[in-house]
């Protein structure tokens, strides 16, 4: 089922998730919804927290769209327990509709969580990849790569977004 993703500034996105306890059917549906709500969007990851589930899952998917056969994945309690090098490029967010901006990263991550089946996955990434896992580990913490940017520009955009919300 396609769930509706929240958007930028409703509360739930600024909440710090929890753990993921229990391996059960509810979560096997949710990770089903994420993917099917991240396909029909379209993007190439998805938080728990952005259709209002404060618990720490993530999916992704950075197959071309055009290819016939997807590779989705889930990572449950996905942690960076590695890091090296930086990089600058544009990134954006489906809880940011219509906002694209250089944010800084690490340029290669190591990042560890387990599978649905409870099996423990560890992901080297670089480029995309490491890009779309920090920026989904923040969703986790309650951060948006908007607040990743400079004060001035944070601020700037902060209020250009307040006020589309409120339709002025
Ligand atoms: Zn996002």
């Amino acid at each position: 089922m396609v769930r509706s993703i929240l958007t930028f500034p409703h509360p739930l996105l600024y909440k710090k998730s929890r753990d993921v306890k229990e391996l059960d059917g509810a979560l096997v549906r949710l990770v089903e919804d994420m993917l099917e709500t991240m396909y029909q969007a379209p993007g190439i990851g998805l938080a728990a927290p952005q259709i209002g589930e404060n618990i720490r899952l993530i999916v992704f998917d950075l197959s071309d769209p055009e290819f016939p056969q997807r590779k989705p994945h889930c990572l449950i309690n996905p942690v960076i327990t590695a890091y090296e090098g930086e990089t600058v490029e544009e990134e954006g967010c489906l809880s940011v509709p219509g906002v694209r901006e250089r944010v800084k990263r690490y340029a290669r991550v190591e990042v560890k969580g387990i599978d649905l089946d409870g099996r423990e996955r560890v992901w080297e990434a670089q480029g995309l990849l490491a890009r779309m896992f920090q920026h989904e580990i923040d969703h986790l913490e309650g951060i948006l790569f908007i607040d990743r940017l400079g004060p001035i520009k944070r601020r700037r955009l902060k209020s250009m977004l307040l006020k589309k919300e409120r339709g002025e």
